[in-house]
């Protein structure tokens, strides 16, 4: 709407205004700079500066899960509609700060309007959400019989560290933070390096509010630096961790290695990377899956873990929908994400950037066919930019099929039939989203139980998220299995307690 686009637009120019600040750690509510700093840049414009974030050490890693530990005996002793109001509380900031908060997200992550308006948005659910089905968990259950009175109820976990990718820099992290707060539990923060800005904007609001300090703690730093203390330390009881497989089951790896001090089996909530496949069908329509599976694979460059990133074409469909796609695909704008009309913007940084790029070449070097490469004009010696790439007839075995590549590069793949289709979809290690465009019901209806994913969309674009509608997460190698958004979540945040009483 108009008056959005204006807003947005004086949020861009406030911004803007505002890039280059220092931004400290904060750990008990105290803000403490580090010698250490992390240049954020802006992905459209390497050569401008976001911010300078502190870089945790080792012992500020210390610090924060001490001062997590002391906020812990009080908070966790509240009441559970205490800390839901708070929770409400900064979803009610983050929605008056919603074209702040999406702008910088332009800067810092390179998100066009349309998706980093969504990111806030989501962030905004998450918060209700969890507030909401606190409320809901914390209504006694009691189980009596004459002479026995039995209470089921939930108490919190303890310390969580909260470690976020960069991808959904405030919607991932404010869900996993508030999911752990309203629980009762306190937090250690750790952003992404490449958001730590606007992870210090939650930070600020999380402070405005006036939750007592120390419940959340700010501790932005390289992940290979302070991760292992970090995840590794006795007095961390749970990991909510969204990010790479590769980090994931690191962490898994580290939060099992229990020494002399430690006190509990830590839980690991991991939700990791997708290989996610379309499935279009010969009586499909290919209007409505073009359209579905650019949107998909190129929205936000490719660079969300739902991101559509295998077609699977029916042979009978296959030039047809392959000419429809390859059409519309470079009429896609390409361009800086402050201007509202882009639609596909810069991958996240250099290493992205290259690492993309370098998987390209090699697809080519094995002669894989292009089908389309967009032209990219001067946008690459500004910013961190990779032309969208399809390739076609690309063999379902193959390294392009098979690794997650978190950029604009979309496989298409052959397939004889909606058997064959299948077997290809469900060949990956990952199992995150999937989608099939079919008309017929009897297709549908076998791949809604073969199409082995944790969100499958049927004649719609692969989506994402939306919480309460579409509560999200995958399994195999994409994660364990806990749907963010979800009726399901919250648990992994509680220990349950029963209690016996004798009344005789
Ligand atoms: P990443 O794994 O590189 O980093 C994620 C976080 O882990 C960052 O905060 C990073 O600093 C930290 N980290 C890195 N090494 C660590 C270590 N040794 N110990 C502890 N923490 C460490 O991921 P990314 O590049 O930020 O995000 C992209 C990935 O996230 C993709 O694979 C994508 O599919 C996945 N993702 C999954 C979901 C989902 O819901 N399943 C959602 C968003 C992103």
């Amino acid at each position: 709407r108009p008056e959005s686009r204006d807003a947005m637009q004086h949020a861009i120019d406030e911004v803007e205004s505002q890039l280059g600040e220092d931004y400290p750690l904060v750990i008990g509510g105290r803000r403490i700079d580090t010698r250490e700093m992390i240049i954020s840049r802006n992905p459209a414009d390497s050569a401008q500066v976001v911010g300078k974030v502190a870089s945790a050490t080792d012992d500020d890693v210390l610090n924060a899960i001490d001062a997590a530990r002391d906020a812990f005996r009080l908070w966790a002793a509240t009441e559970a509609n205490y800390r839901a109001e708070y929770v409400e509380l900064i979803a009610d900031k983050i929605r008056e700060r919603r074209f702040e908060l999406a702008a910088w997200m332009v800067f810092e992550c390179g998100k066009p309007w349309a998706d980093a308006d969504a990111d806030v948005a989501e962030a905004i659910d998450f918060c209700n959400y969890y507030a909401g089905h606190m409320r809901t968990l914390a209504e006694p259950q009691q189980c009596d019989v004459p002479g026995e009175e039995n209470s089921y109820f939930y108490k919190p976990r303890g310390v969580v560290a909260v470690i976020a990718p960069w991808n959904f820099p405030l919607a991932i992290l404010t869900g996993m933070t508030a999911a752990a707060i309203v629980a009762g539990n306190t937090v250690i923060m750790k952003p992404a390096e490449q958001s730590s800005v606007i992870a210090s904007k939650l930070m600020e609001i999380i402070e405005d509010v006036g939750i007592d300090r120390g419940v959340v703690n700010y501790l932005p730093g390289v992940g290979e630096d302070i991760g292992a203390d970090l995840v590794g330390s006795p007095d961390i009881s749970l990991i909510a961790f969204t990010g790479s497989q590769e980090v994931g089951l690191a962490i898994n790896e580290q939060a099992s290695a229990a020494d002399d001090r430690q006190q509990s089996v830590k839980r690991v909530i991991a939700e990791m990377g997708g290989k996610n496949a379309i499935i279009v069908d010969e009586d499909a329509d290919l209007d409505e899956a073009v359209v579905g599976v650019m949107h998909s694979a190129f929205g936000y460059s490719g660079q969300k873990c739902s991101a559509c990133s295998r077609v699977i074409v029916h042979e009978a469909a296959y030039d047809d929908f392959l000419q429809r796609l390859v059409g519309a695909t470079e009429s896609l704008k390409i361009g800086n994400p402050t201007d509202p009309a882009t639609a596909v913007g810069p991958v996240i940084d250099e290493e992205a950037q290259q690492r993309i790029l370098e998987t390209i070449s090699e697809a080519k070097e094995e002669e894989i066919e292009v089908a389309l490469e967009c032209d990219l004009g001067d946008l690459a010696e500004s910013g961190y930019y990779v032309p969208p790439t399809i390739f076609c007839d690309v063999d379902p075995d193959s390294t392009l099929a098979q690794e997650e590549i978190f950029g604009p590069v979309l496989a298409v793949i052959r397939a004889a039939d909606i058997d064959q289709a299948l077997d290809i979809a469900n060949g990956t290690r990952y199992a995150l989203t999937g989608g099939v465009f079919s008309r017929s019901p009897e297709t549908l209806k076998r791949v809604r139980q073969r199409f082995d994913v944790g969100n499958l969309y049927l004649n719609r674009g692969i989506t994402g998220a939306m919480v309460n509608r579409q509560p999200f997460g995958g399994f195999r190698m994409s994660g364990i299995g806990s749907k963010t958004g979800g009726p399901d979540y919250l648990q992994q945040f509680l220990l349950p307690v029963n209690v016996t009483e004798n009344t005789m």
